[in-house]
């Protein structure tokens, strides 16, 4: 659903780090694209960045893991901007699905290309991840 006014783009955008720039009222010499229902644009909004704003953004965002595939392997996902789920994580383990990361280790640190050749050897990951859930069940 589209912000009804000015104010409300304003704070849809600001969660993205986004701003608007200006606008203005189109004209048919603007040749716009035509609008889903045929719709006539009222008014064309520039969008833009201003600052770090969308860097702050980004980094919160889903996008921001492209590249890292530790932060896509994890199945529930207990990664946040500077922080980490430990109980989602232990919740999972003791469940029957957690059964691979209890095996053979914890499915982010296997997904991580960093260091690949250092990583446990499956009953070494097994011992660890069996101390980690039990501290936290
Ligand atoms: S041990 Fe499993 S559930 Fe916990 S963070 Fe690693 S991949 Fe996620």
């Amino acid at each position: 659903m589209m912000p009804a006014s000015r104010t409300a783009l304003e704070g849809a955008l600001a969660v993205h780090g986004l701003c608007l720039r200006g606008g203005w009222l189109p004209t048919a010499d603007d040749a716009l694209p035509v609008l889903p229902a045929r719709a006539a644009a009222a008014v064309v909004w520039m969008v833009g960045q201003v600052g770090s704003a969308c860097w702050r953004a980004f980094s919160g965002s889903r996008f921001f893991a492209d590249g890292q595939p530790c932060l896509q392997a994890c199945p529930v996902q207990p990664f946040g901007p500077g922080s980490y789920d430990v109980p989602a994580c232990a919740d999972h383990l003791h469940r029957p699905e957690g059964a691979q990361c209890m095996q053979h280790g914890c499915l982010a640190r296997r997904a991580c290309p960093v260091a690949a050749a250092l990583r446990y050897e499956p009953a070494h990951a097994a011992f660890h991840m069996k101390a980690f859930a039990q501290r936290h069940c």
